[in-house]
């Protein structure tokens, strides 16, 4: 298994940014980008103006559209600037052309297959656990993910997105479940429900995972739970934050007209970084229209009291 260092990373984006001119323009463009800071009770959330990120929030997910559509995390459709760092047995380290962070990868798998978390969270562990510096992002098939048919991970700098700070220093966990080293809680002071997985070993954090993962209501006919996952390692150990989701997308970005807004939540945004990619979305939201998108695409409090009883029977 090939294993990595930030040091083999410093260099990928060193190379890249010298070497790819669409790269280096975007990068240059996020280091000016536009912001706007809210705060919802203890939770602060930015607001990022990112025109470049049109085509995932608008990015057509239906069975149809992804089969009529060239995959663009397989090598063959990749841009032949694009240059990638093997890691573990069957994924590719590469640099997201199109950044949210000042540092953003993207890490897909060596072969085209569904984008699915149960077999793969040990890896995204390990992938913690190497990207030192960063904080590793799964977007669930229906909640975010603008490829849900070939398996990835993103990754970015860690500390850009205010969620990590908001636990540290406001979050009320409550304890739900404890297994050998693993802990699970939930928090639900900080406008959206979370559950926060913390372990010293990969194995246990695979184990309790599972638990939350299998009590965690699913649809019908659907092919995992409804989430969003950040994972990174902190004071040595492993944290893994898990947002269970409602909805991919909430009414505002189905609404005709003035009530408009271009906003397709994923694990950025559950991070607290809404992105949008329409000025006109940028200059109008507000800290209540964040609160009703929240509300609308998080689980309810009835749903996690169903996810703590089947996790503690
Ligand atoms: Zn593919």
């Amino acid at each position: 298994m090939t294993r990595i260092t930030q040091h083999d990373i410093d260099d990928l984006f060193l190379q890249q940014l010298r070497d790819w001119d669409l790269l280096q323009l975007n990068y240059q463009a996020i280091e000016n980008v536009k912001t706007r800071e809210f705060a919802i009770g203890a939770a602060r959330f930015k607001v990022q103006f990112n025109p470049a990120r049109i085509t995932s929030s608008a990015a057509k997910v239906d069975d149809r559209s992804i089969k009529q559509r060239p995959c663009f995390l397989c090598s063959k459709n990749r841009p032949p600037e694009q240059k990638g760092l093997p890691w573990g047995n069957d994924y590719l380290i590469l640099v997201n052309p199109y950044p949210i962070f000042p540092r953003h990868l993207t890490i897909p798998t060596l072969r085209h297959e569904p984008q699915r978390i149960a077999t793969r969270i040990g890896d995204m562990m390990r992938l913690a656990c190497d990207l030192n510096d960063f904080v590793i992002f799964y977007n669930g098939p229906l909640c975010g993910a603008s490829a849900p048919d070939h398996a990835h991970f993103q990754a970015g700098c860690k500390d850009f997105m205010p969620f990590n700070n908001d636990l540290i220093r406001n979050g009320e966990i409550h304890e739900v479940a404890a297994c050998n080293s693993a802990t699970l809680g939930i928090v639900t002071n900080l406008a959206r429900t979370t559950f926060i997985i913390r372990t010293s070993d990969i194995d246990d954090g695979i184990v309790m995972f599972q638990r939350l993962y299998e009590a965690i209501p699913v649809a019908n006919g659907v092919c995992e739970p409804m989430l969003n996952i950040l994972c990174q390692t902190e004071n040595g150990k492993l944290r893994i934050d898990v947002f269970p989701r409602a909805k991919h997308r909430p009414s505002y970005y189905y609404a005709a007209g003035e009530n408009n807004i271009l906003i397709s939540p994923a694990s950025v945004d559950m991070g607290g970084v809404l992105i949008t990619p329409l000025e006109k979305d940028f200059a109008k939201i507000t800290a209540t229209d964040i609160k009703k998108i929240l509300d609308e695409v998080c689980i309810d409090q009835a749903t996690a009291s169903l996810i703590i009883k089947r996790i503690k029977s």
